[in-house]
């Protein structure tokens, strides 16, 4: 990863969200990249067949590259997107990563550790010197900020040059924050993994991921383990994913808005314990957070005041937000993550809610009711 990164584009994100990744100008061109529902191209051009490349694909990484800071390689899902990492890294590698990363990951990366394909050893990356102090002889740290469900911010910078200093690399799944709220290639990282299922396409209705990386040299590795595995993403919702990025910026605006207040409302809740939102001052990982990232986002947890069953109980009474799993939709969704018999160490009262875009009032009225027995 020698080769130098992609300088800073000079256009504000919310302009590259609307403006990159468009068809060339002609006339009579359309100006939206169409879903190129072709299996098979004709010869003279960069495609020929559909495993190995769509005009679609090219589209929605052309866009998501320039967000980030790097080179996009898009996947069928955020954990082909995985995959296609622990890939190009080949076997035997030694990972350090977040002991509460997103559930799959963890359990992916259990499984390798199991089969001998990677050793895996797990931190609390919100730690930076306990991080640091395992850090010497991995391969890849394995980052996210802020993590799943509970919230935790870690140093990347500082993070990603001791594991530098160390030879590692270091991955950060940025799923959370999008492009729009950190660029972890500028903070040192390299590679970039989002699941585009969640607020990049944004509306629940696409399963797709992506990595990004600094150079092209790895992004074309990427897109070999893409083609050799067949990790590849559906023309329609590659053009659906694209569709949800031009608004982007706008959804988190908005999200991140509501997740602010509701925050600052749920601290004062008499049925509330604890609130876990890294924009709020008493969070342990807000300077930082403050530092790396343009805005606290709109995922936020937070332990009822009683035992699981109590959470769940609001869970079930909500009307307005939806009672589902995932996140980064346009619609609030809240899940009691101790549900899952994966989810080890995690609060049974915790509640993790994806704030949407949805009027305020009307959140706070639902959540409200909901917290009341
Ligand atoms: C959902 C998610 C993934 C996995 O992505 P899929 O698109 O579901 O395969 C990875 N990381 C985080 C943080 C996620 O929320």
């Amino acid at each position: 990863m020698s080769e130098k990164r992609p300088g800073p584009p000079d256009l504000h994100p919310d302009t590259i969200a609307v403006s990159a990744g468009r068809p060339p100008e002609a006339p009579g061109a359309p100006i939206n990249q169409p879903p190129v529902l072709s299996s098979v191209l004709h010869r003279g051009s960069d495609f020929d067949y559909g495993r190995a490349g769509n005009p679609t694909w090219t589209a929605l990484e052309t866009a998501l590259g320039a967000l980030e800071g790097g080179h996009a390689v898009a996947f069928s899902s955020g954990m082909a997107a995985s995959a296609a990492v622990i890939g190009i890294m080949g076997p035997g590698i030694k990972i350090l990563a977040a002991e509460d990363a997103y559930y799959g990951n963890r359990n992916y990366l259990k499984h390798l550790d199991e089969g001998g394909t990677a050793k895996v050893t797990s931190v609390d990356i919100s730690d930076t010197d306990a991080t640091l102090g395992l850090a010497d002889g991995i391969d890849l740290l394995w980052l996210e900020s802020p993590s799943n469900p509970k919230l935790r911010i870690a140093d990347i910078e500082t993070l990603a040059a001791g594991a530098h200093e160390r030879g590692a690399k270091v991955l950060v799944d940025g799923t959370f924050t999008s492009p729009i709220l950190q660029q972890a290639l500028s903070l040192g990282a390299d590679l970039v993994l989002h699941s585009i299922s969640k607020y990049i396409s944004g509306h629940s209705d696409v399963v797709m991921g992506a990595v990004i990386a600094p150079d092209t040299g790895t992004a074309d590795r990427l897109r070999q383990q893409r083609e050799m595995t067949g990790g590849i993403p559906g023309p329609m919702e590659t053009f659906l994913a694209l569709r949800g990025l031009r608004t982007l910026p706008l959804r988190i605006e908005r999200a991140q808005a509501n997740a602010i207040e509701l925050a600052r409302r749920l601290v004062d809740h008499p049925r509330v314990e604890r609130v876990l939102y890294p924009g709020l001052e008493t969070h342990p990982g807000y300077e930082i957070a403050r530092k790396q990232m343009s805005g606290p986002g709109a995922m936020l947890s937070f332990l009822v005041d009683g035992d699981g069953d109590a959470a769940e109980a609001v869970c079930a009474r909500v009307r307005v937000i939806e009672h589902v799993t995932s996140l980064g939709g346009v619609e609030t969704t809240i899940e009691r993550r101790a549900r899952y018999a994966g989810e080890t160490g995690t609060p049974e009262n915790l509640l993790r809610m994806s704030v949407g875009i949805e009027n305020l009032e009307d959140l706070w009225t639902d959540l409200n009711q909901a917290l009341t027995e």
